[in-house]
């Protein structure tokens, strides 16, 4: 009997992705680059290796498949996609489909489609998030490509998804690589989230003195209040465990020095195509960029001496902390949301913000309470930038002092909260009416002759520089 789906790469993702459909009831058809991989994969398959048919090339996973077939790929981004898609495409037929579901760039994914539409196989971008816990038991995921393809994939897609309140999470975003864009912003959020955390965990451990555990405590009853989340829940967790060789809390023997695989960055480059202010993501790539030049932040260490950075007693409460958090929160989804939207305007895919908010409300690495608000926010006017729906702004108009109270704190001691920080600049920003451009036009017009407008009307002045010795 033939598998109603097929899937290539076995890798941490691919493996539980697959056992995930084969658990869901469909006969699945798995192969992997190094056929060992595939049959320990199978080996251990358990109760559902029967499900799961390994093949050993990639003419026999076609072969095992259903027509149309419909073949996942779970490898790398880049350039492993574009040569199982050429190795693939010789072997299918017209009206097959291949899914990419890795983390690719949607430019790229906006060219797979491109081709596709040319001939040959058809070509769905999907963005799936979870990690391997996700893929397992229940990813988010966010698709891009044609309704008609993504309907005859949706079944396995909706029974395989996280669940919220019975709702699957995975939604068709828009066309070619607007699943894999959503996708990206998903992980510029993710490192915006991650860094704010660490900001404040580093004000609790460094201006605060406090131990991991009373750290790990205070994360413990955030998850119960507006911030409840994944990254806050599992932020508990870390800095409660010990570790075994030094009895230390694990969080003090980890290096300080941050990985990435660049899709924070993506989304900061996005951004700067678009024009859309997203600072809290854009620092979060600039800490993670500054974490890995350890040597240097040694060096620096050692030429200007480290800042004093013991907070005055009582400078800041729990609450503070908690109130700030929930401030910074908002801004940086505000901002992501608002780069959607962006995105959507510029490249024409009407994207749904506010199923875009639902997907993220389970499954995936950001998942939290307050993307259920956001989703009802977007809903209600989805062109209106977060910070101006009346639940967000209301809570922006009670934490944002304490944001600003952190932030003041932190910098006299030298605490560095860049994240926090350039979210707060940004919030004050957006909301001065007078802003300090119009010194910058002076000096584009003094230059360059660009020309200003006037605040008493018209385009095109020029100041009378010359007469005054410009
Ligand atoms: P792994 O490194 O665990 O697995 C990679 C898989 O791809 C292996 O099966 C490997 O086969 C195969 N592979 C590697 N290179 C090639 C190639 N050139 N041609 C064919 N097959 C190849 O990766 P992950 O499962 O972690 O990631 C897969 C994709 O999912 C990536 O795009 C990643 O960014 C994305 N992703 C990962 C998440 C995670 O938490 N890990 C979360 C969300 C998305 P072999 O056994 O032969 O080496």
């Amino acid at each position: 009997t033939q598998s109603e789906i097929g899937l290539i790469g076995l890798g941490t993702m691919g493996a539980m992705l697959a056992l995930n459909i084969a658990e869901k009831g469909f006969a699945i058809a798995v192969w992997n680059r190094t056929t060992e991989v595939t049959q320990r994969f199978v080996a251990n398959a358990g109760d559902l290796a029967p499900r799961i048919t390994a093949t050993q090339s990639l003419a026999e996973l076609v072969r095992s498949l259903k027509a149309p077939r419909a073949i996942i790929l779970m490898v790398p981004a880049g350039q492993p996609v574009d040569d199982q898609i050429a190795a693939l495409t010789p072997l299918l037929d017209e009206g097959d489909m291949i899914i990419d579901a890795g983390n690719a760039n949607f430019r790229d994914t906006n060219r797979r489609a491109q081709d596709a539409a040319k001939g040959g196989p058809q070509f769905l971008g999907i963005g799936v998030s979870g990690g391997e816990e996700g893929a397992r038991h229940g990813p988010s995921i966010m698709g891009g490509g044609r309704a008609q393809d993504w309907a005859r994939i949706e079944p396995v897609l909706q029974a395989i998804a996280a669940k919220y309140e019975g709702t699957p999470c995975a939604t068709l975003m828009g066309e070619a690589g607007a699943g894999h864009f959503v996708k990206t912003v998903h992980n510029g959020i993710e490192y915006a989230d991650m860094q704010m955390i660490a900001e404040v965990y580093g004000v609790m451990r460094d201006g605060m003195s406090m131990p991991a555990a009373a750290i790990s405590g205070l994360f413990d009853g955030w998850n119960k209040g507006p911030l409840q989340s994944y990254l806050i829940e599992i932020s508990a967790a870390v800095t409660a465990v010990v570790d075994q060789k030094t009895n230390r809390p694990i969080v003090d023997v980890i290096l300080d020095r941050a990985g990435q695989k660049g899709t924070g960055r993506w989304t900061a480059i996005e951004a700067q195509h678009l024009s859309a202010p997203i600072p809290v993501i854009e620092a979060a790539v600039m800490a993670r960029n500054t974490s890995a030049r350890l040597e240097e932040r040694l060096k620096g260490e050692a030429r200007f001496g480290a800042a004093p950075q013991t907070l005055p007693e009582g400078a800041l409460m729990p609450q503070d902390l908690e109130a700030a958090m929930i401030a910074g929160k908002i801004l940086c989804y505000a901002q992501g949301f608002a780069l959607i939207s962006a995105a959507s305007d510029e490249f024409g895919w009407a994207l749904p913000l506010p199923e875009i908010a639902k997907v993220w409300r389970e499954g995936c690495i950001i998942r939290s309470a307050m993307l259920n608000d956001m989703a009802q926010a977007l809903a209600e006017e989805p062109g209106r930038n977060l910070i101006f729906a009346p639940f967000f702004a209301d809570h922006l108009e009670k934490s944002h002092k304490a944001l600003r109270k952190l932030v003041a704190q932190a910098a006299l001691c030298g605490l560095p909260l860049p994240a926090l920080a350039s979210g707060l600049a940004w919030f004050d920003m957006m909301r001065t009416g007078r802003s300090t451009a119009n010194m910058i036009q002076a000096q584009r017009d003094f230059f360059g002759a660009h020309g200003f407008e006037r605040i008493d009307g018209g385009a095109d002045h020029h100041g009378p520089w010359a007469l005054q010795g410009g």
